[in-house]
């Protein structure tokens, strides 16, 4: 399957690439420099470039799927967390749906079903993905809703715990499990239409989503 990869140079996003080339689809990374082709071709992907702060529809020609694992980092301020992971995945979500591909994949977050609930500081960023989870949902495509707790640079493990709601959300999860997992949702129908939590855990991941 012909995958775009949206924030394809993140931490997340360059695992992403190497774990859906090594199931044998077509990662294609989205970009903003061409200095990072080369770690992406690496990974396994080709690249395109694009920016979610502009026009990027072009990103998306010919793609059957759209994983959305961008962001703006917690360095930034409201303004480019609303721009980017609020606004920047809704139009790829929009962006998606005018070009019929059906099949979308959003790397969200704990908390971002209940954004009152959070940190003061955390609070834009939780509504900002809540925003863009609920207008994924609210269209006709096939989603998959990833809400991962703290990511870690860890090695991965292959192994999770996953629910729709974890009754324990301590611990954290290496950003190469998150990876592993956004790929094996991919075409798990299991999956469809659903938003579920994912920490470290016991379970290999197929065991922890066909649990769910
Ligand atoms: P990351 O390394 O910061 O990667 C974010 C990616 O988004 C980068 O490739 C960046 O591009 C891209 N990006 C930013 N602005 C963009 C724009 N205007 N247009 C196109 N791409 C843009 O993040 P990560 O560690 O892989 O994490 C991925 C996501 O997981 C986070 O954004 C967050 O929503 C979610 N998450 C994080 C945690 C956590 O504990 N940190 C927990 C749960 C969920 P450049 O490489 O060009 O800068």
């Amino acid at each position: 399957m012909k995958v775009l990869v949206i924030g394809a140079n993140g931490q997340v996003g360059t695992h992403l690439i190497t774990k859906l080339a090594e199931r044998g689809h077509e990662p294609v990374g989205m970009i903003r420099d061409t200095d990072q082709v080369k770690a992406i071709e690496d990974a396994g992907g080709k690249t395109v470039l694009g920016d979610l702060e502009k026009d990027f529809s072009q990103a998306l020609y010919g793609c059957e799927a759209v994983i959305f694992a961008a962001g703006s980092g917690p360095h930034t301020g409201a303004d480019k967390t609303i721009m980017i992971d609020q606004e920047g995945a809704i139009k790829a979500v929009d962006e998606a749906k005018q070009q019929g591909i059906k099949r979308f994949v959003m790397l969200s977050t704990v908390g971002s079903d209940y954004p009152e609930k959070g940190p003061d500081e955390m609070k834009p960023y939780l509504y900002a993905k809540k925003r863009a989870d609920e207008h994924l949902k609210a269209t006709n495509l096939t989603y998959t809703i990833l809400r991962p707790g703290r990511l870690s640079n860890d090695p991965g493990t292959g192994k999770v715990r996953a629910s729709e709601t974890l009754e324990d959300k301590s611990g954290q999860i290496p950003r190469e499990d998150v990876a592993a997992v956004l790929a094996e949702v991919l075409e798990n129908e299991h999956t469809f239409n659903r938003s579920f939590e994912v920490l470290d855990g016991d379970h290999s991941i197929s065991d922890a989503i066909g649990q769910l």
